[in-house]
């Protein structure tokens, strides 16, 4: 999905070097040392470790099962206990290191099993050290045992420090990715250095599982998708849609008090457009193919708003007494993204932006980023994202490749620093990571489950104002050049719900559920009075659920969809005048007036 790899945070070692991908990398041996014992004559190819744990690539003669892996499992812990060492060996010659592949790494199962790590070898370049990584035991009768694989390496010293394992699922994978070679079998799997995090680890996929977004975008009917209409392109249901405009309506009044102008732009333009902007050289194949009208005009359906908002920008003579100029635009844009690389919502073909772009003058440029973090993070901690950190992209100052002045680069790394510091975050400076047209801001934020998603990114921006020569006339009365900033605190609505979807396990807090509050009339002497009550609240989204169902049935089902508050109508309700308040995290919360009521809503 979209999370930020990890990194070490004390060390700061990054995670290839780190002694966790040692160990993962050495589980994958170690697993491949239990499989060549429980399946002789299979042929193994490759097994590194990568993100979460490691793989192993493997030619088996029959098929095996998700099954199969609780057994060999099983066969590894015994492997490790016995305490083999790792040791390297070193090949003097190709020839050298053929003989010890035909010889050892086959165990005596014949030569046909070492085909893959033959074709390894010959693909190791002229010059470069041969290594192998040898496992070994003596068995009781004294007899010696080793599993030996050819290797870069690093691995940790001993298999008796792999405990803490887990062999995950398996899958098909083409020999070195290549649909023409032969499918391969891969076994994932999963290590850590401690019991606690590997069952936090599983805890957190379980609980993911559970959270998806699809799923429960499904059961809550918040959006779907249509194969008439194109996977990526998401259909917002009523329910979605209420969420939706709860998250515009909030971060809309957070602009207007902030100075901002909202403008519309359409959903194409001409080429030439995104010639100018130089997204057509940078961008294209992130852009759906051109339409062409009879005179010989050709469209695109927009990836971004920019040069829309820049167009508006230059539509006259600017004054650096209207600077700056903040336009903002929920602006949706259509990306051709590969059908294998579509996840949801979270990862569409059309989605919207909650885009802006402020044109500022460069002494405007500290004030008005300060501005655009203080909203940013206002808005996601409105939304209960709390846990977050920042990463200041730079550039590389040996690097010929950025746009700007010098003077320009210093002054909005500087500018992006000191909202960093005013507002007490913290921030790591990421060298060499910034954009080539201006140095950036991202908010990399933590969910509950603990995973990161960068969100939320505000840029610094020296080049578009210059292909497009925007110009403000200074107090001087002379022509000087705006600088842009470019940003969107929930990155866009698709996204942001996505997340808190899953953030929240799709109880949303009471200002964004799609139904804040269900009214449940007991039997259907109760619809009148109930509808009364309902049309008393209708200043919030109210559903009467006035079906002739049992009341448990009611109950549960709204609870299912996770409505924040329920109210419960029945004799007694009526004859005093009174609901009752059922809350979906307390439960019963007794009896109350319709004055009470809407004290306690809001006072949410
Ligand atoms: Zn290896
Ligand atoms: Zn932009």
């Amino acid at each position: 999905m979209s999370q930020v790899s990890t990194l070490n945070k004390e060390t700061q070692i990054p995670y290839h070097e780190s002694h966790l991908f040692k160990l993962r990398h050495s589980a994958a041996h170690l697993m491949a040392q239990a499989i060549t014992e429980l399946y002789p004559g299979c042929k193994l190819s490759i097994g590194p470790a990568i993100e979460n744990g490691f793989y192993y690539d493997i030619e088996f003669s029959e098929a095996i099962k998700e099954e199969d892996l609780s057994r060999i499992e099983k066969r590894m812990k015994e492997l490790a206990k016995l305490d083999q060492p790792i040791t390297c060996k070193k090949a003097v010659s190709r020839d050298d290191a053929k003989n010890i592949i035909l010889k050892e790494c086959t165990l005596g199962q014949g030569e046909e099993t070492a085909i893959y790590k033959l074709e390894l070898l010959d693909a190791i370049p002229e010059g470069d050290a041969i290594t192998f990584y040898e496992q070994s035991r003596t068995d009781r009768k004294g007899e010696k045992h080793h599993f030996i694989d050819l290797c870069r390496g690093p691995h940790v010293s001993s298999t008796k420090q792999i405990k803490h394992f887990k062999l995950m699922s398996i899958a098909g994978a083409y020999w070195r990715g290549n649909v023409k070679n032969k499918q391969l079998t891969r076994i994932y799997g999963t290590a850590f250095e401690t019991a606690e995090e590997l069952e936090h680890y599983l805890y957190v996929l379980e609980e993911a599982k559970k959270r998806d977004h699809r799923i429960l975008g499904k059961e809550l009917g918040l959006f779907m998708f249509s194969k008439n209409i194109g996977s990526g392109l998401p259909l917002w249901l009523p329910k979605g849609t209420a969420i939706r405009e709860a998250l515009t309506d909030f971060l809309k009044k957070e602009q207007i008090r902030r100075g901002y102008q909202g403008v519309i732009t359409p959903h194409l333009a001409s080429s030439k457009l995104f010639e100018k902007s130089g997204h057509l050289i940078t961008y294209k194949d992130k852009m759906f193919p051109f339409m062409e009208d009879d005179d010989d005009q050709a469209f695109i359906m927009k990836p971004m708003n920019c040069p829309f908002h820049i167009e508006i920008y230059a539509s006259q003579m600017r004054s650096y007494r209207e600077l700056p100029l903040r336009l903002a635009e929920f602006g949706t844009v259509y990306r051709f993204e590969q059908s294998g690389e579509l996840a949801g919502i979270l990862r569409a073909r059309s989605f919207t932006q909650d885009d802006a772009h402020l044109f500022v003058t460069p002494a405007q440029l500290e004030e008005e980023f300060l501005g655009v973090v203080e909203l940013t993070m206002g808005v996601l901690k409105k939304l209960g994202l709390t846990d977050f950190r920042a990463r200041v992209g730079t550039r590389d100052p040996d690097d010929s490749k950025y746009v700007g002045s010098d003077e320009n680069w210093e002054l909005a790394q500087k500018s992006i620093e000191y909202a960093c510091q005013k507002i007490g975050m913290n921030y790591e400076v990421s060298q060499g990571d910034a954009a080539f047209y201006g140095p950036k801001l991202d908010l990399i934020i933590k969910d509950a489950l603990g995973r990161e998603w960068q969100m939320g990114t505000v840029q610094v921006d020296y080049n578009l104002p210059d292909r497009f020569q925007l110009e403000y006339i200074g107090e001087d009365g002379l022509p000087h050049r705006p600088i842009m900033i470019h940003r969107a605190p929930f990155g866009s609505l698709e996204r942001m719900i996505g997340l808190l979807t899953e953030h929240y396990s799709g109880a949303f807090p009471f200002w964004m559920a799609p139904v804040q509050i269900a009214v449940i009339p007991i039997a259907d002497r109760h619809i009148e009075y109930a509808e009364k009550i309902a049309h008393e609240l209708n200043s919030y989204r109210v559903h009467l659920d006035s079906r002739r169902e049992t009341l448990g049935k009611k109950i549960r089902e709204n609870q299912l969809q996770k409505v924040p508050y329920m109210l419960i109508i029945g004799d007694k309700d009526i004859e005093q005048n009174t609901v009752s308040l059922r809350s979906r995290e307390q439960g019963d919360k007794g009896s109350m007036n319709l004055e009470e009521l809407r004290n306690y809503l809001e006072n949410l």
